[in-house]
């Protein structure tokens, strides 16, 4: 038996780990020629450490939760949640509290907030077909302007009144914003644990790249070979037959049998690599799925304590900065010497367009302005900076999503059995680590023998036995074609 998983990242490794702690060793194929842990790497500047957006360890399952303490042990530090958002100036605690909206608002933003959701309450939008109608039918116009429009537009580059309204009635779960205003506002309606309010939440203490270098030697000690710097580039495959597998920058530079792929790079790739080629109509679904992408822009202010939260949402329409994360307050060690901070900016955009493009000097120039426009530090205390670009961050779910991935899966199931696809971009689905690890171990189980439905693990990254509906996983925005 000769596995080779795709992709280092949280779901490629965890894959290889449960088949060596079987006894089968695997070769694991990663395109970067820096690092493991993909999405969920840390970046290292001169000694300052960065996430890809800043990645909290919390799990509803037990085993992907030992899984970590296992690989990570006295190194998994306990990190109490503290975030907030700026608006006009001010800032709110998130997840919003009552009270501290309302006096951040002040008497006569209050009553307009009010009026304006007895209004929309008395004379609700219908039919509420956008996410904009939606929100205002749940909370007015006022509020959906201070703690939706901006943000939410900010990070899927959409209007609001382009994302279709079933994002936000069938998914509430995962809007973490939507959640949190119905707490603060009708605390009694809630109820559940949502994941992404959580209190505290675990994080390795050198960042989640931590989790995956730790992993990778061990794997390495259990005679794995992880390769970096080998993108995969075709994947030749015969119906039933065993797989060859190219990798590299260079065309051909290494040729690999696989018995098994376990695949974890973005299904589109993944797709148009296959030879002989897939379908037309496959091709076609493959082409159509896309994806959102993020450059941080990461500066280091020679100042101990900037603020307190470990990340603050941008609600201002001023900047393009949607989210800063300050990873000091996620582990002092995330920076070499206390009398400093990091900050990452976080820019949300597709590939290809200005901000994209943009050199590296523009964007760490605007970020400082952004930053001094926020009155967060004084531009002349930033004395170092660096970007770091990260192509295909989020999956996205736009109206041809669903069928795309159906008509790719139902020929992978048909013609590739014993190739897997799993993860995050693997299988095109907006999920967090605990997802992406239960999905790589059990597709390691499948190769062993096992008869797990990959499709079948939710959000929650529980298995969800056949007769259960699996749920989609989080939430995320539908575009509504224009009339
Ligand atoms: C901004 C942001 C914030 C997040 N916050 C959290 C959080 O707080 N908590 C949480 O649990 N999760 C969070 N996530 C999600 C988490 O990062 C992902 O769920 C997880 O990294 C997915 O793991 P994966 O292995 O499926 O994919 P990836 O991490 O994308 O890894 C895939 C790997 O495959 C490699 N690859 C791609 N193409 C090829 C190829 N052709 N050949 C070989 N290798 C290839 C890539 O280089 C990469 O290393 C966040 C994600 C983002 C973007």
């Amino acid at each position: 038996m000769q596995p080779i998983v795709i992709g280092a990242g949280p779901a490629g490794l965890s894959a290889a780990y449960e088949l060596a702690r079987q006894g089968v060793t695997s070769t694991v194929l990663e395109g970067s020629s820096e690092r493991v842990g993909g999405l969920s790497q840390t970046v290292q500047y001169r000694g300052f450490r960065f996430d890809i957006g800043g990645h909290r360890f919390f799990s509803k399952s037990a085993e992907i939760e030992n899984l970590w303490t296992e690989i990570l042990g006295q190194e998994m530090i306990s990190v109490p949640r503290s975030s907030r958002i700026l608006y006009k100036g001010r800032y709110y605690d998130y997840p919003l509290r009552a009270r501290n909206a309302f006096v951040n608002l002040g008497p006569s933003e209050t009553i307009r907030c009010l009026l304006s959701y007895a209004l929309a309450r008395l004379r609700p939008r219908q039919p509420a077909r956008s996410f904009e109608d939606w929100v205002i039918n749940q909370f007015g116009e006022r509020l959906y302007s201070i703690f939706f429009k901006t943000y939410t537009e900010k990070v899927w580059g959409m209007s609001c009144q382009d994302i279709s309204a079933d994002w936000a009635a069938q998914r509430i779960k995962g809007l973490s914003l939507l959640v949190a205003v119905q707490n603060a506002l009708f605390p009694s309606s809630g109820g559940r644990t949502v994941k992404t309010l959580i209190d505290n939440f675990r994080y390795p203490r050198l960042g989640p790249g931590m989790m995956w270098e730790t992993l990778q030697s061990r794997l390495e000690n259990l005679g794995c070979a992880i390769e970096l710097d080998s993108p995969v580039a075709k994947i030749a495959w015969s119906r039933g037959g065993n797989f060859t597998l190219i990798a590299g920058r260079e065309p051909g530079s290494r040729t690999l049998q696989a018995t098994h792929v376990l695949s974890s790079m973005p299904l589109r790739e993944m797709v148009l690599a296959l030879e002989p080629a897939a379908p037309s109509r496959v091709l076609e679904a493959a082409r159509s799925l896309k994806y959102r992408d993020f450059v941080t822009a990461v500066l280091i202010i020679d100042q101990s304590d900037l603020f307190k939260d470990n990340w603050i949402y941008v609600h201002e329409s001023n900047v393009k900065v949607a989210r800063i994360q300050n990873y000091k307050n996620w582990s002092l060690d995330m920076v070499p010497d206390a009398r400093y901070t990091g900050l990452g900016l976080e820019y949300f955009c597709f590939q290809g367009d200005g901000l994209w493009n943009a050199k590296d000097s523009d964007l760490l120039a605007m970020a400082r302005e952004e930053l001094a426009l926020l009155r967060l530090a004084d531009p002349a205390r930033v004395v170092d900076g660096t970007i770091v670009r990260m192509p295909k961050a989020y999956p996205v779910y736009d109206d041809d999503y669903a069928e795309s991935v159906a008509i790719i899966r139902a020929f992978l199931e048909s013609e590739l059995p014993r190739l897997q696809v799993i993860g995050r971009n693997g299988m095109h689905r907006y999920n967090n680590q605990d997802h992406a690890m239960m999905t790589g171990l059990l597709a390691a189980r499948n190769v062993l023998g096992g008869r797990f439905n990959l499709w079948q693990v939710n959000g929650d990254a529980e298995y969800l036995e056949e007769d259960r509906q699996a749920c989609d996983g989080r939430a995320v925005p539908r575009a509504l074609s224009r009339e």
